[in-house]
């Protein structure tokens, strides 16, 4: 019997000569792995099918044998989204999102919240404005890692909880921005910002979404225990 669902590609992996594997995550299931056969020699049945830039409503059947992977059998576009033009940004920016989910995620763990989120920054991604395309990033972290309890405190220190003007210091371990005095406390965790963030224009200047970008990506890694591959995409200021 097949299963359908509706789940974008997190990942790919080539299997064999012709095969692959690929890694949705899913609606109804969460992250699975299904093997495609054929996707690299029949480009007619999975042209422009096995794209990270859309939403998909997919079918699968369940392996027989265990330990072998559920084979997808049906892919298509799902109508409610846009396919987007080639844009340098989105496509970094959609790298570093996949990644996140890819590697904070276990397998067959539907979240609704985590789906909903995807729709969201595929939603509000698509746009020529840098400053629009950074937010809905930097916001797409933020939730998601609120959605796994570890949403890191940005504005204020996390520590004695007073508004910070500049943010000079982020402690990676104990949850975020953090002031010269609190700091002192956990120094080995403590990431030290040779620009420092001013929090009053933060949300109009890109140079500070760019750097608040590359520490929440620092604070994935470190909460993951995983390298991220797609920050070195980011320009480092
Ligand atoms: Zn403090």
């Amino acid at each position: 019997m097949a299963n359908k669902t509706n789940a974008y590609i997190l990942s790919k992996k080539e299997s064999g000569e012709s095969d692959l594997v690929v890694t949705f995550y899913s609606n109804t299931f969460g992250k699975i792995d299904l093997f495609v056969k054929s996707a690299r020699k029949s480009k007619k049945r999975f042209q422009g099918k096995l794209e990270n830039s859309n939403q998909y409503s997919i079918e699968f059947v369940k392996a027989k044998k265990i330990n072998s992977l559920n084979s997808l059998t049906s892919i298509e576009q799902a109508k409610n989204i846009r396919f987007y033009e080639f844009d340098k940004s989105i496509y970094i920016y959609r790298s570093i999102i996949l990644e996140m989910i890819d590697k904070f995620e276990i397998d067959n763990q539907p979240n609704s919240e985590v789906f909903s989120l995807m729709d969201f920054f595929y939603l509000n991604i698509n746009s020529n404005n840098e400053i629009k395309k950074i937010k809905t990033t930097v916001k797409t972290i933020n939730k998601y890692l609120k959605i796994n309890g570890v949403q890191p405190t940005i504005k204020k220190c996390y520590s004695c909880k007073k508004d910070l003007i500049n943010i000079k210091f982020f402690d990676l371990k104990n949850g975020g921005s953090v002031c010269n005095k609190c700091r002192l406390k956990n120094k080995p965790f403590i990431l030290n910002l040779n620009k420092p963030i001013n929090t009053k224009t933060l949300n109009r200047d890109f140079n500070y979404l760019n750097n608040l970008l590359i520490i929440l990506l620092k604070f994935c890694e470190y909460h993951s225990g995983k390298i991220f591959n797609s920050v070195k995409y980011l320009r480092v200021i």
